[in-house]
């Protein structure tokens, strides 16, 4: 055996997993079957603006050991999440913050929008929501339920409300103050030059092949190593043998456009079911500090939400009850294998933030 690991996939999970190998001296190759490293935050240079090819990442955590680790290896911009939403042409800010309450209801006083807010609860209130519409309704109400989560929340999901578990929203912050920064965490930002950058910087010095797919050559790719880190879809690692799990998948429409500002925010939500995208990314806005941001040209990005097929790729796992019973069957098979890790969003299908993949990464006793 040449290696101590075969690590399949060379997003987040695999690559900060071969960065703490190699440190304690064990010898990695990193596979990816697509042409680039970097998984789902791999940016595309085009036009000199560093393009968030697999949809908007945005860093953000309150662990300050994830921070320093990320950027030892490349600075981070001070870049601040603040979405705004588009209903019927009207824009809205998000979180729900009082940005929100003045612009849907004109209150202008946390305490007028704490009793409009009790207002609109109360037509719904339920003790013990049990989906995604009822956990919205209890903490927004009905206007902003209707306004500003039922239409994106379906089109990103394609499933309703009443099906979807509550936990998806609990993400989004609720502020009684005019503060429009979509996390709470202490740290925030991307990294200057893009997340390239962060990538090469963890995979310097390791092996690393592109283009190979584990799935095609298995047996081979496995008798190279001790150990395997497996970072792809858990149910296809075991041929999909108690059934699929379900992914939603995005597709992006990406146009250069000859202005200098599209949009004038990196991130504008759809909120409207009838728009068939939930929202347009222009990709300049995440580091403006990069001189091709006052070019008269700039990179937008609509996202049309769908349910995974084979062809795509996977990037939300749906924790609904069904999927969150069958990957458990899987799980019992993947804590019973002696070489095989499996990690990060799709191998946990767990809804990941980055700081928690890296920090799960970084804590992992190999
Ligand atoms: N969400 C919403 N309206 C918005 C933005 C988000 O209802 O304008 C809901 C939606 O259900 C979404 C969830 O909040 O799936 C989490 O959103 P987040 O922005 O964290 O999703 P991500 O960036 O991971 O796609």
């Amino acid at each position: 055996m040449i290696y101590d690991y075969l690590i399949v996939g060379s997003g987040l999970f695999g690559v900060t997993f071969a960065y703490k190998a190699k440190q304690i001296g064990k010898k990695c190759l990193v596979i990816d079957k697509r042409p680039h490293i970097g998984g789902n935050v791999y940016c595309e240079n085009i036009e000199g603006i560093n393009v968030h090819k697999y949809g908007a990442h945005i860093f953000h955590t309150s662990n300050k050991k994830v921070w320093d680790f990320v950027n030892s290896f490349v600075p981070f911009n001070r870049y601040t999440n603040s979405p705004v939403a588009n209903f019927k042409g009207k824009l809205y800010n998000l979180p729900f913050n009082m940005n929100t309450f003045y612009q849907m209801w004109g209150v202008t006083t946390p305490e007028e929008a704490a009793k409009k807010l009790e207002e609109q609860r109360k037509e719904s209130k339920i003790d013990f929501p049990q989906n995604l519409e009822q956990q919205a309704l209890n903490l927004v109400g009905r206007d902003i339920y209707e306004t500003l989560i039922k239409g994106y929340t379906e089109k990103q999901w394609g499933r309703k409300c009443t099906e979807l578990p509550a936990f998806i929203i609990k993400r989004l912050p609720l502020r009684m103050t005019f503060d429009n920064n979509y996390f709470n965490d202490s740290y925030q930002g991307i990294p200057i030059g893009g997340y390239n950058k962060l990538i090469d910087g963890l995979l310097d010095g390791i092996e690393t092949q592109t283009n190979v797919d584990f799935f095609e050559n298995r047996l081979e790719l496995e008798k190279l190593a001790k150990k395997i880190v497996f970072t792809g879809s858990i149910d296809q690692f075991y041929d999909y043998k108690f059934g699929k799990l379900e992914y939603r998948t995005i597709r992006f429409e990406t146009e250069i456009l000859d202005v200098q500002n599209f949009q004038g925010n990196a991130v504008i939500n759809y909120t409207e079911a009838k728009i068939p995208y939930t929202r347009i990314i222009e990709h300049k806005h995440f580091e403006p500090e990069n001189p091709a941001y006052r070019n008269n040209k700039t990179v937008i990005s609509k996202e049309f939400s769908s349910e995974w097929t084979k062809d795509s790729e996977p990037f939300y796992p749906v924790n609904d009850e069904k999927n969150t019973t069958l990957y458990q069957k899987y799980k019992v098979l993947a804590d019973n294998e002696k070489n095989v890790i499996f990690g990060g969003r799709l191998a946990e299908y767990k809804y990941y933030d980055m700081d928690d993949v890296i920090e799960k990464a970084i804590n992992f006793s190999i």
